[in-house]
């Protein structure tokens, strides 16, 4: 990198010791060149305002000019709150501000004219506009054209260097740029594709000439992170292949060909067999396996991890299986040691609540290889548990697994064993790119036979009456009802208040002795936990009113009524595992989200779409576009939220481009050593320096 990009930040004008070390602290701008990749995250098309009447009607966010009248603050109590009137000369709206009033209250001065952006939210029966932002209109500046816009902290706008004064800072640096910023492109792909060159991109996102250049800039910028995120992955995938030998299990062995044609009690799906045949692939190729499956819930994962299973034993290694609940580890290893109890292997448990007694003589027979398949909950990787030659490890609904837990999971023999990954949560197929672009995925895409669609409809509070009429109904034809309550952190205890008085309320309408209602919550013991369950997979209970503890992975076929409550405060991905619970059995079944009357925009959709599709890939592309990556599974630990101006929701086709062209390039010239790939590999050198052992844990 040049000299010039490299230079200090505190070097250039305007920033003096106490900015610097703010840009420092607060955006991780240590040098000019950090300035320039601190991009915009809007423009302001300087010639266009809204007025305040227009804005009742508009939807999104808009742009006015007025002034402020009548500052108010309220410093104590439980309304502590900062507001303005905002005036033009089609009407008043309140500003408000919860927090950082101290920062906002000097700037609100009375008889100059403002310009504000923000939108309108309707409270009580008023509307407001909370934390717009605001500034100075300026005279000198010229109304015309576009004007970046960028983000900026309470303390940096407290020492001038809020969106204005950060905008002021990029100026003068992009004025100086002369030939600084080398093009890492070849040229031929900058002519494919028709992007504009590195050092008029960064101008140009900084300073559009026009909208159009602006566009131009953000998707060369975008393509360029982008592009060098999927080589890195690509990359690692490559050296993850060639260093490690992972073991090779060279036939599918007895062990699988008895099960396989004496004991599988259905016949699998082409899906499950054409991921146990990648599986075998994978088991032969003396690499080490890294691979997810993901298939919607009730597509038969168990099934086939119990396959993979049976043939690393088969081939004289030890399996373990791992599950994010005490309650799916209990059900996995039910059903899987059932589902064995003709082969003569020795299947065990260890979870959180294995007694130590037990847990002894549990380490023991690991050790010397008497277990051969090991399920539990993440206790088995904390525990000091040894393997004598463990294999193959299956973890379940991975997402629920953090990436240092998994880490662990390499130590446990000489060895790493393979990994098999499985998750009922789908993610978007550019987004997986990203996400689990060093993994190899497969997909179940079929649901066993039979089953039969659920009826999912949306009900108000109101109906509760009709709702309890529909259980007994269901109940008297012999059916079980899941009846499941929010829990959220931050509203704990007035959650589990809801949770209680709801179970009151069904044991009042279904009571003693025609009806059994179970409880199932975070807070009771796992003892009475797992005897709760148990009342209701044996069909000892009519009702189960539980939490989302049963949302992962939970089988009762005989259960057929999922009823969530306060649906709207549900995530989408969790509404569609909770309506997993259902379905699974022979009889017809219903999925029913209760809400309260007043609903957001988004809950409306989230409702909507439970409503009319059922298919998990549909459900994830909706809740990407309503949630952003941020909050899908693995994005935190994956590294991709820290990307500074694509967004993996938005600009799917520029991931699935980039990596195309990221493979292009390495299929050509593997180790990149032609000339023109010189700045490419120079770049991902150093990015691979940087993270040097991400890519051996997932
Ligand atoms: P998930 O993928 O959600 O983990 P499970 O493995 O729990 O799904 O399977 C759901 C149910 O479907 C189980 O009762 C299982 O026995 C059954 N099942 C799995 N595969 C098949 C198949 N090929 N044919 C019929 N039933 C199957
Ligand atoms: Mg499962």
């Amino acid at each position: 990198m040049s000299e010039f990009l490299n230079t200090p930040i505190e070097f250039l004008k305007g920033v003096g010791p106490l900015r610097a070390e703010l840009l420092k602290k607060e955006l991780s701008i240590f040098t000019f060149g950090d300035l320039l990749e601190y991009f915009p995250f809007r423009y302001v098309d300087r010639s266009h305002y809204n007025t305040v009447a227009e804005l009742f009607q508009l939807e999104g966010h808009a742009q006015m000019k007025g002034f402020i009248t009548d500052v108010k603050e309220v410093t104590t109590g439980r309304n502590k709150r900062l507001t303005a009137k905002f005036q033009d000369n089609t009407g008043v709206i309140e500003l408000v501000w919860f927090q950082g009033a101290k920062y906002i209250l000097p700037i609100l001065k009375k008889g100059i004219p403002f310009q504000v952006y923000g939108k309108a939210k309707l409270f009580g029966s008023s509307f407001n506009i909370p934390h717009p932002e605001i500034q100075e209109l300026d005279k000198t500046d010229p109304l015309k054209g576009l004007k970046a816009v960028y983000r900026s902290t309470e303390k940096l706008s407290s020492k001038g260097l809020h969106s204005k004064g950060l905008e002021k800072l990029t100026s003068t640096l992009v004025q100086s740029l002369n030939r600084h910023i080398v093009e890492i492109f070849p040229q031929s792909m900058i002519q494919e594709l028709g992007l504009l060159e590195r050092e008029t991109a960064v101008k140009q996102i900084h300073y559009p000439q026009n909208e159009e250049l602006a566009k131009r800039a953000s998707f060369r910028l975008k393509f360029e992170e982008l592009f060098f995120l999927q080589m890195e992955l690509l990359l690692r995938k490559q050296i993850a292949l060639s260093k490690d030998k992972g073991f090779i299990f060279t036939e599918v062995g007895d062990i699988f060909m008895n099960f396989y044609s004496n004991h599988l009690p259905f016949e699998l799906t082409n899906a499950q067999k054409r991921v146990v045949k990648e599986i075998r692939a994978d088991f032969r190729k003396g690499f080490h396996m890294n691979r997810l499956i993901q298939g919607d819930v009730g597509s038969g994962k168990t099934m086939v991890a119990l396959l993979a299973m049976l043939i690393a034993v088969g081939n004289g290694f030890q399996a373990a299986m791992m599950a994010p609940t005490e309650i799916l580890a209990q059900q996995h290893f039910e059903s899987i040691k059932e589902l064995v109890k003709d082969l003569s292997i020795r299947v065990e448990k260890l979870s959180g609540s294995s007694k130590k007694s037990q847990r002894k003589i549990l380490h023991e027979a690991l050790e010397n290889g008497e277990i051969h398949i090991l399920i539990g909950t993440h206790a088995l990787i904390e525990d000091p548990v040894i393997f004598k030659n463990l294999g193959l490890v299956v973890i379940d609904e991975q997402h629920r697994f953090g990436v240092a837990q998994r880490s662990k999971l390499w130590k446990k023999n000489v060895n790493p064993p393979h990994v098999l990954v499985m998750t009922a949560t789908p993610i978007p197929r550019t987004l997986a790119m990203t996400v689990y672009g060093d993994l190899d995925v497969s997909v179940i895409d079929e649901l066993p036979p039979g089953r039969k669609p659920i009826t999912t409809e949306h009900r108000f509070e109101n109906d509760r009456s009709l709702v309890f009429g529909f259980m007994k109904r269901e109940i008297a034809l012999g059916r079980q009802i899941y009846v499941v309550f929010p829990l959220i952190q931050e509203s704990e205890t007035l959650d589990y208040h809801n949770l209680e008085e709801g179970y009151e309320s069904i044991t009042r309408a279904f009571p003693l002795p025609d009806f059994q209602v179970s409880i199932v919550h975070g807070k009771l013991k796992p003892e009475v936990k797992a005897f709760e369950m148990n009342r209701f997979v044996e069909g000892k209970t009519q009702i189960m009113v539980a939490t989302t503890v049963i949302e992962v992975g939970v089988n009762v076929p005989n259960a057929s009524v999922m009823i969530i409550e306060s649906a709207e405060r549900f995530g989408l991905s969790q509404l569609h595992q909770l309506r997993g619970r259902v379905g699974r059995g022979a009889d017809k079944s219903y999925c029913l989200l209760m809400t309260g009357n007043k609903l957001s925009k988004e809950s409306k959709k989230r409702l909507e779409t439970m409503v009319r599709t059922q298919d998990g890939f549909e459900i994830a592309e909706v809740d990407l576009e309503l949630r952003g990556p941020g909050d899908l599974m693995g994005t935190q630990q994956s590294g991709i939220m820290e990307l500074k101006i694509a967004d993996l929701a938005k600009d799917g086709k520029i991931v699935a481009l980039s990596r195309e062209k990221a493979r292009e390039i390495l299929e050509k010239d593997t180790n990149l050593n032609l000339p023109e790939h010189q700045f490419i590999r120079e770049r991902v050198v150093k990015i691979l320096q940087e993270k040097p052992n991400w890519g051996k844990i997932s």
